[in-house]
């Protein structure tokens, strides 16, 4: 199916550089495909590591202007730039659907939900307050103000094409920071579009650039940005074994980074939590974004007195998921973003169930009808999982609910922290008490109690443990693009 968008000039296929839309200095372009067909419908650069350097030399440039300006001045950028992305909120969300695959209500929501960081920052560009210091003699005086950190290289994964990068893009300018960004390979056209909206809103050229590239040029890309001390901070968000390397290979300049990796969340139903209140948030957690979530459930425990009954529940709602391509204004769950991805759902599955999983709804691939393609799965509910399967120690990513038993707290709170991950966590349970005894045991950045929801502009979203480090959102995201001064003046007596 084409793709028709009001306004046509929202699908770029070129880098942002300088201000300039341009093609990758080698000349290179990789095709972009649906997942929901497998067809291609796009071309963007597959830029190397000039194109990389050029987007730094234009983001140092233009540092100094961009810091010097008014904080005010800098979040009167970002109101206009809020203002378009929601003006064209239709074709955001379909450009997104078409390339990421997600059903086009929920791209619609992510345009909402990426454009609600644009405003926050706008509004806490003008908040990076300093201190003034009482001095402990007489004649000085210390005062701490914060700076922009410099320029900020932005890696972002497919999963939340406009979130994510929003999510970096914003704090980082509104702190006076310019940005070099690389989008994932498979859904460069979010980003790209963002950009025209950026330099729509009158952004001077240099402070914001896009370079795309494929895969396997990823690492000559960010390898360019990671060598290079103009850059001063890596802002990363993706894979656990990824962001690894980005620390290791960022240390021969020392710079400053924030990592949003992989997770392995356990949702704890206990023995007196509102049963149908719990699978509302199991669904809403679990099943957005085709489980393509970094904050999605991937463990479910159960206590035994409920088990049976929650089974149940789960299963019926579950059986009901509408599955079909973005195009479909019915479908709940998209295509999986490409093969592998699909390969590693079915490996699991297929794991589960050799190690003594119960197949209690889907375990199959989709292809037909509505849903006709090569990368659907049908969610699925798999009974009486074990931490033998690999389900438990590694990040599905797909609509796969394994559903653990537990009989005592003591025992789920540590199954739940037995994971080198700790991004996010959920439990149920109408105990007051036994709420502020898990939420303090649990070891994750993000803990939802009687809720599966929880991201959210106005909050810190981020990990601990191999989950990474940093916060996105709320005011404690802005000091992640800001450092901290000191100054003594003496002679003041
Ligand atoms: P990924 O493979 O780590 O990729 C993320 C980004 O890094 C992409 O732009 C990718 O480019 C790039 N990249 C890959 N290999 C690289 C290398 N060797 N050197 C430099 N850059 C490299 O992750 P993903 O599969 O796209 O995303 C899924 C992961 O992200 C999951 O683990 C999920 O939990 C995590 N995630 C975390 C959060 C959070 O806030 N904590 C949010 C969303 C997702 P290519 O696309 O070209 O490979």
């Amino acid at each position: 199916m084409s793709l028709t968008l009001t306004r046509t000039d929202l699908l770029k296929e070129q880098n942002f550089i300088d201000g300039q839309w341009c093609d990758s200095s080698s000349g290179a372009r990789y095709e972009v495909a649906d997942p929901a067909s497998g067809a291609q419908f796009a071309a963007v650069p597959a830029s190397c590591a000039v194109d990389a350097a050029q987007a730094t030399a234009a983001a140092q440039a233009a540092l100094p202007a961009w810091r010097a300006l008014p904080a005010r001045e800098r979040a009167r950028f970002l109101k206009r730039w809020h203002a378009l992305i929601v003006a064209n909120t239709d074709d955001l969300a379909k450009l997104m659907s078409r390339e990421q695959g997600k059903p086009l209500a929920e791209a619609r929501g992510e345009v909402a939900y990426g454009a609600s960081y644009v405003e926050w920052f706008a509004e806490e560009a003008v908040r990076s307050y300093g201190d003034v210091i009482p001095a402990q003699v007489r004649g000085k005086q210390l005062t701490v103000t914060k700076e922009a950190v410099g320029v900020v290289a932005a890696i972002t994964p497919w999963n939340f094409p406009l979130a994510m990068i929003a999510r970096k893009i914003a704090p980082a300018l509104a702190a006076g920071c310019t940005v070099v960004a690389k989008p994932a390979e498979d859904t460069p056209l979010t980003a790209l579009a963002l950009a025209r909206l950026a330099e729509e809103a009158g952004l001077p050229a240099g402070v914001l650039n896009i370079v795309t590239t494929s895969r396997d040029r990823a690492q000559d890309v960010v390898g360019a940005w990671l060598a290079d001390a103009r850059v001063r901070k890596i802002t990363f968000t993706g894979s656990t074994a990824v962001g690894k390397l980005l620390a290791c290979d960022s240390a021969g300049t020392l710079k400053r980074l924030s990592l949003e990796l992989g997770g392995n969340a356990p949702f704890i139903v206990f023995d007196d939590a509102d049963l149908d209140a719990a699978v509302d948030g199991l669904m809403a957690a679990k099943f957005r974004n085709g489980g393509q979530t970094c904050v999605s459930p991937n463990r479910v425990y159960v206590h035994d007195a409920v088990y049976a009954a929650f089974t149940q529940k789960l299963a019926a709602r579950v059986e009901a998921l509408r599955v079909g391509p973005a195009t479909w204004e019915e479908a709940q769950i998209g295509p999986m973003i490409n093969a592998r991805a699909v390969d590693k759902i079915e490996a699991h599955v297929r794991d589960a169930l050799a190690k003594g999983g119960r197949l209690v709804v889907g375990g199959k691939r989709v292809n037909d009808g509505v849903a006709s393609g090569p990368n659907y799965y049908a969610p699925t509910v798999i009974a009486e999982a074990n931490h033998d399967m690999a389900l438990a120690s590694e990040e599905t990513f797909g609509p796969v609910v394994p559903l653990f038993r537990f009989s005592d707290e003591d025992q789920v709170v540590k199954l739940a922290n037995d994971t080198p991950y700790g991004l996010a966590a959920y439990f149920y349970t109408r105990d007051i008490v036994r709420v502020a005894r898990v939420a303090e045991r649990l070891e994750t950045g993000l803990v939802g109690i009687n809720e599966g929801v929880l991201a959210s502009e106005a909050a810190p979203f981020g990990g601990v443990k191999e989950s990474g480090y940093g916060r996105e959102g709320s005011r404690y995201g802005l000091d992640d693009y800001l450092q901290t001064k000191y100054r003594c003046q003496g002679g003041l007596a």
